[in-house]
C-alpha cells in the first residue's frame, strides 16, 4: 500500500492545496527490490517514461493481521520499518490525472519499490519523528521530519484496515517529503531516515 501527499509541501509541489485528505493506491509485488544494507543496488531505468521521479519514504512493514484496527492499537501490526523508494514515471502520471485515469503505469512497474533492510519495531522503537533524506550522485534533493506527516502511521493503519483486511507481510509507503525531482540512468540515489539503514541504488 502506498499513500499519496501525505506531506504538506509535498502535496504543494503536486498541485494540490496541501489541506486535503491522503489517498492511497498500490504496488504489486514485482516492484519490490529488496536492497541490502552497505550494497548498491543496481535498478533498472523503466520504459516508456522521459521524467522518472524519485520519492523517499519510510517504510512500514505489518507483521500481525488486523481489520477496523483502532489508531490507539496499530502500533501492535507494526513488524518493522525500512527506508523506500516510490519510483514514479511523473510524466505518465501527470498525463493520467489529467484525464482522470488509474495509476497503475505510472507508479506499479517492475522494481519500482526498492526497499532496504527492515528493523525491528522491537529494536529501533517506534519512529514518530527524525529526518528523512534523498541524496542524487551525493547531492541532497529532499529533507524531511517524519513528523511532518498529514497522517501518521498509527492513522495510515487504521484508515486501511477499515477498506482492505491487512495481513503479515504486508508493506505500507507512507508517503514522501518535498524536493520530489528528475533521475537518470547513472544516478547513484541515496535515502536514509534518522535510526534506520540507509538505501542506495543505481539507475542502469
Ligand atoms: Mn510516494
Amino acid at each position: 500500500f502506498c499513500v499519496a501527499q501525505n506531506y504538506a509541501q509535498h502535496a504543494v509541489e503536486m498541485g494540490s492545496s496541501g489541506r486535503e485528505d491522503p489517498f492511497f493506491f498500490m504496488k504489486p509485488a514485482s516492484s519490490v527490490v529488496p536492497v541490502a544494507a552497505g550494497t548498491v543496488q543496481p535498478v533498472p531505468y523503466p520504459s516508456g517514461t522521459q521524467s522518472l521521479h524519485h520519492e523517499v519514504e519510510l517504510v512500514v512493514a505489518l507483521g500481525r493481521c488486523g481489520s477496523n484496527v483502532d489508531p490507539a492499537r496499530a502500533e501492535e501490526l507494526i513488524y518493522g520499518y525500512a527506508v523506500g523508494l516510490d519510483l514514479t514515471r511523473r510524466d505518465l502520471q501527470t498525463a493520467l490525472k489529467a484525464k482522470g485515469r488509474p495509476w497503475e503505469i505510472a507508479k506499479g512497474f517492475e522494481a519500482s519499490g526498492p526497499v532496504g533492510a527492515i528493523m525491528p519495531r522491537e529494536e529501533v522503537g517506534t519512529l514518530v519523528r527524525g529526518g528523512i533524506r534523498l541524496s542524487v550522485d551525493g547531492e541532497e534533493r529532499q529533507s524531511g521530519d517524519l513528523d511532518q506527516m498529514i497522517w501518521n502511521v498509527n492513522e495510515i493503519i487504521s484508515h486501511l484496515s477499515r477498506h482492505w483486511s491487512l495481513v503479515a507481510g504486508d508493506i505500507v509507503f507512507t508517503g514522501t517529503p518535498a524536493g520530489v525531482g528528475a533521475v537518470v540512468r547513472g544516478n547513484h540515489l541515496q535515502g536514509s531516515i534518522d535510526g534506520l539503514d540507509g538505501i542506495q541504488v543505481e539507475l542502469v
